[in-house]
């Protein structure tokens, strides 16, 4: 089915099964993330990183 839209957690490497936890990054594009807690501490270590505002490619 939609075995090739799988993708692994970012931070912990685990298949992420709900395809709602995402952050997008200036440097690396758009992460994806297993669950709500690996998603916060991304954000945590790389908030420099974060695409945040209107403006998102400058
Ligand atoms: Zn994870």
């Amino acid at each position: 089915m939609n075995e090739t839209n799988k993708k692994n957690c970012d931070l912990c490497g685990l298949t992420v099964e709900i395809d709602g936890f995402k952050l997008a990054t200036k440097e690396a594009g758009e992460k994806h993330f297993c669950c709500e807690g690996c998603k916060g501490i991304y954000e945590m270590l790389h908030e420099d990183q974060l695409v945040t505002g209107a403006d998102p490619l400058n």
